[in-house]
């Protein structure tokens, strides 16, 4: 890459920090540099200030009180947190999890790893078009299931569940439902007065703000328990120790407090730039869609095209940085999971490409982008006929 960079066009992965969020950090790395925990003189007070600041425009983003969200590092830590401290309630390692073939590592690893401790899961299917059949929900609770864990939009194929539907179905039975929604923050309202949701996990580098700070939403009311994963100081509430990195929860907070303002508008814009990408794609031919086209964030396209005859798509585009499948699994061989799960075969999953949209999308780069990628389909669609 001789100096110019390749059009950005995966968003899914991670967003740049907004110039606004980058000005709002630097006053808290070096001359408000105290420790939000020293209760007693003037350097802690004001640090202690800015994050419970940062904290209310969290909560503000989804309908939540402060008081309700604890900070993390990412929504890695989040869903550690939120599932692990979950099901170690359980005086013994005994209880159903059941959660969806489509979701994150971070959701999936977590619930490996309590197999392993000798509980139980249920890795629901999902239909051909991404989205989850309650029905299906419905007949995989059983009398012991603790938890159950859903994205709202998933990060792969942009599709949105319903996640209030899917927390009256737990409600009913009394079953913590948690949600990660790393990817939905800032794409979509989210009202946790009304959604039947009692954790949710949230990160800030998904929406322009910086990498390693997250949040857990954890519902006081009615209550919800957990277990904390991380012993020490005894910060926020107990439930996760360690000293809080004062500029991150400030930069978390104003990407939030921006997304809040910013999102309907943001959104409108996306979406048309989301169909003039669609109408290009089509252009090229031999194209269909992973995942339901209406239940989806209009930042997302995951596409497929026919006729590469088991070639990889993404390492083929040399002017778009987009992502085959999700970034974890793009740097392995093996085929997305997600991919696999909506019933693609391996050679459709390597022909798909995610192409994630978002707050610095131009018209322009949408346009050269059809143009790169139909160029790069022609010669791969030759190749693959010789
Ligand atoms: C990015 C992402 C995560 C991981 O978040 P980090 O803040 O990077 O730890 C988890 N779940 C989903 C759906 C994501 O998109």
């Amino acid at each position: 890459m001789s100096g110019r960079m390749p059009i950005y066009m995966d968003y899914g992965a991670t967003t740049p920090v907004d110039p606004r969020v980058v000005q709002c950090m630097l006053p808290w790395l070096a001359e408000d540099f105290g420790n939000a925990a020293s209760g007693g003189h003037v350097y802690g007070w004001r640090a202690q200030e800015a994050v419970e600041t940062a904290r209310a425009q969290v909560a503000a983003l989804v309908g939540a009180e402060a008081a309700d969200i604890v900070w993390t590092s990412g929504a890695t830590e989040s869903n550690n947190l939120a599932i692990k401290g979950t099901a170690q309630l359980e005086p013994r390692p005994r209880g159903h999890i059941v959660t969806l073939r489509t979701e994150h590592k971070a959701v999936l690893d977590c619930v490996h790893a309590l197999e392993a401790q000798g509980f139980e899961s249920t890795l629901l299917e999902v239909r051909a078009d991404g989205l989850l059949d309650l029905d299906r929900l419905r007949d995989a609770l059983r009398e012991d299931t603790i938890l159950v864990s859903v994205m709202m939009v998933n990060n792969e194929i942009g599709v949105v569940q319903d996640i209030a539907a899917i927390g009256a179905v737990c409600r009913e039975r009394g079953i913590t439902l948690h949600v990660d929604a790393a990817q939905a923050s800032g794409k979509l309202p989210i009202d946790l007065r009304s959604l039947p949701v009692d954790l949710m996990s949230l990160t800030a580098h998904k929406t322009y703000g910086p990498k390693g700070i997250g949040a857990l939403f954890v519902r006081r009311r009615p209550r919800v328990r957990l277990v904390p994963q991380m012993h020490g100081g005894g910060q926020e509430r107990g439930l996760r120790s360690g000293t809080l990195p004062t500029h991150q929860c400030v930069g978390m907070g104003e990407a939030f407090r921006i997304a809040q303002e910013e999102m309907d508008s943001e959104c409108a814009r996306i979406a048309i730039l989301q169909r003039r990408l669609l109408q290009g794609l089509a252009g090229i031919g031999g194209v269909s869609v992973n995942g339901d086209l209406k239940h989806r964030v209009p930042h997302n396209l995951n596409v497929c095209f026919d006729g590469l005859g088991g070639q990889a798509l993404a390492p083929e585009l040399k002017a778009v940085a987009a992502s085959s499948g999700s970034a974890c699994s793009s740097a392995s061989r093996t085929p997305s999971h997600v991919l696999k799960a909506l019933g693609c075969s391996d050679e459709q999953a390597h022909a798909s490409l995610r192409l994630t949209l978002g707050r610095f999308t131009t018209e322009s780069e949408i346009d050269d982008t059809v143009r790169e990628l139909q160029a790069c389909v022609a010669r791969l669609r030759e190749l693959a006929h010789d």
